[in-house]
C-alpha cells in the first residue's frame, strides 16, 4: 500500500466517523492505487466542469435510489459529494461509493437493500472511460504470469463485445480466478493508460463464479513468443505531415507527397516467434514507449547526440531481443497492431531450443 493510499484511507475514516474519533470500521471504497503504468502529467488534470457534471449525475441517482428510505435532498447530496472530493481529492466514482455508503448507514440499510452494486453491467470491449465503477460478466480468456509482486493476477477478460486487461492486486486478497471459466465481477474500476482501456478488480470487487459459456468476441488477438527481430523502419522514423497521409518518409520523401518535412515519430516493426509460426507486430508511438522507456524526446536528444537516428533503433534491439512478450490488439493484413504488449516470463526450454535450432 503506498503512503498516498494509506493517508487517503486515513482521512477517510476520520471523515466518516463525524468526529475526532477514529472509526476502527476499515473503509470499505478504498480502491488499490497501485498504478499500472506511469502516467503522464497532462493525463492527471481533471477538467473541472466535467467533475462537477459528474457529481451533479451522482447526485441524482443517490437521491434515486435512497428517495423510498430517507427524506433525502439532491443538493445536500451534491455538497457531501464535493466536500468528499476537494478535501480528499478522490475521483468522483469513489466520493459516489462514499457518500452512498454513509447514506446506507444512515438509513441503517445492507449494501444490497438498494440495488446490488449501483453500478451498470458493461461490455468490456465497450469501455471508453476511465476510473469509472461498472460490472463486469466475462470470461477469463488468457492469465500472464505477474511481473511484479504488487500483483496478484495479470490477463484478458473477454466477452461478446471483445476483449480488456484486467489486473488485480495482492493487497485486494481476492479469490483466485481460472482461466476459461466465467465469473460476474460487480464493482471493478476501469482504468486508462495512453488510450488502452483495462480493468482493476480490488478489495471492494465482488467475484462470483458462473455456470455458463460466454462466446468471446474476436475483435482482438493475442499472440505471444520471443521477439526475434526489429525491422527497418523501426525506432525513430519521420512522416509525411500531410494531412491523412503520416506514411513513413524514406530519406526525407513520401511516396505520394515528394520531398516533405517530416514529423518525428517512433515506431517498432517486430517480429514474435512462437516456435512454430512467427507474427509480426506493430507498436506505435505509445506502446514504443511503454516497452523500451525511450520516449519520443529522448529518442531525437539520442539522435542528435550520436548524429544518427538508427541509435534509437539500435538500443532497442539491445533491450528487447530475445524477450518474451504477450501481444494483444487487432489484426491488420499481417500484422498485428499492439493494443497491449506485456512482457512474459523466460520461456520454456523447449521453445527456447527450438529458437535457437532454426537460428543456426
Ligand atoms: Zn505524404
Amino acid at each position: 500500500m503506498t503512503v498516498e493510499s494509506k493517508l487517503q484511507e486515513w482521512l477517510v475514516a476520520i471523515y466518516r466517523s463525524g468526529s475526532a474519533s477514529l472509526s476502527l470500521r476499515r473503509p470499505q471504497f478504498i480502491i488499490d492505487w497501485e498504478p499500472t503504468s506511469v502516467r503522464l502529467p497532462e493525463q492527471n488534470t481533471a477538467e473541472t466542469s466535467e467533475t462537477m457534471s459528474d457529481l451533479q449525475t451522482h447526485a441524482a441517482a443517490i437521491t434515486a435510489q435512497f428517495s423510498e428510505h430517507l427524506e433525502i435532498d439532491e443538493q445536500d447530496v451534491k455538497e457531501r459529494l464535493e466536500t468528499v472530493v476537494d478535501e480528499y481529492r478522490i475521483p468522483p466514482e469513489e466520493a459516489r461509493r462514499t457518500v452512498r455508503n454513509q447514506y446506507l448507514e444512515e438509513a441503517d440499510l445492507d449494501d444490497d437493500a438498494v440495488t446490488t452494486s449501483g453500478n451498470e453491467m458493461v461490455g468490456v470491449g465497450t469501455i471508453e472511460t476511465d476510473e469509472s465503477w461498472i460490472d463486469v460478466t466475462a470470461k477469463v480468456v488468457e492469465l500472464w504470469e505477474p511481473q511484479s509482486e504488487a500483483i496478484a493476477q495479470v490477463g484478458l477478460l473477454g466477452d461478446e463485445s471483445g476483449r480488456t486487461k484486467f489486473v488485480s492486486f495482492e493487497t485486494s486478497d481476492l479469490p483466485a480466478i481460472d482461466e476459461g471459466e466465467v465469473y460476474r465481477f460487480e464493482n471493478v474500476v476501469t482504468d486508462e493508460y495512453q488510450g488502452n482501456y483495462s480493468v482493476k478488480l480490488n478489495r471492494t470487487t465482488d467475484i462470483e463464479r458462473l455456470d455458463e459459456s460466454i462466446e468471446v468476441g474476436d475483435d482482438t488477438t493475442t499472440v505471444q513468443g520471443a521477439l526475434v527481430d526489429i525491422q527497418s523502419g523501426s525506432g525513430l522514423i519521420k512522416r509525411c505531415p500531410e494531412d491523412d497521409c503520416t506514411r513513413v518518409l524514406q530519406n526525407g520523401r513520401c511516396s505520394e507527397h515528394g520531398s516533405v518535412d517530416g514529423e518525428f515519430d517512433l515506431r517498432i516493426k517486430a517480429v514474435l516467434d512462437n516456435g512454430e509460426t512467427i507474427t509480426e507486430v506493430i507498436c506505435n508511438r505509445e506502446r514504443t514507449e511503454e516497452l523500451t522507456g525511450i520516449t519520443l524526446k529522448k529518442a531525437k536528444q539520442m539522435a542528435k547526440d550520436a548524429l544518427d537516428t538508427t541509435v534509437v533503433a539500435e538500443e532497442m534491439s539491445e533491450e528487447l531481443l530475445g524477450s518474451y512478450y504477450a501481444v494483444s490488439g487487432p489484426e491488420l493484413g499481417r500484422y498485428v497492431l499492439a493494443d497491449s504488449i506485456e512482457p512474459l516470463g523466460e520461456p520454456t526450454e523447449t521453445e527456447s531450443v527450438l529458437i535457437e535450432a532454426r537460428s543456426i
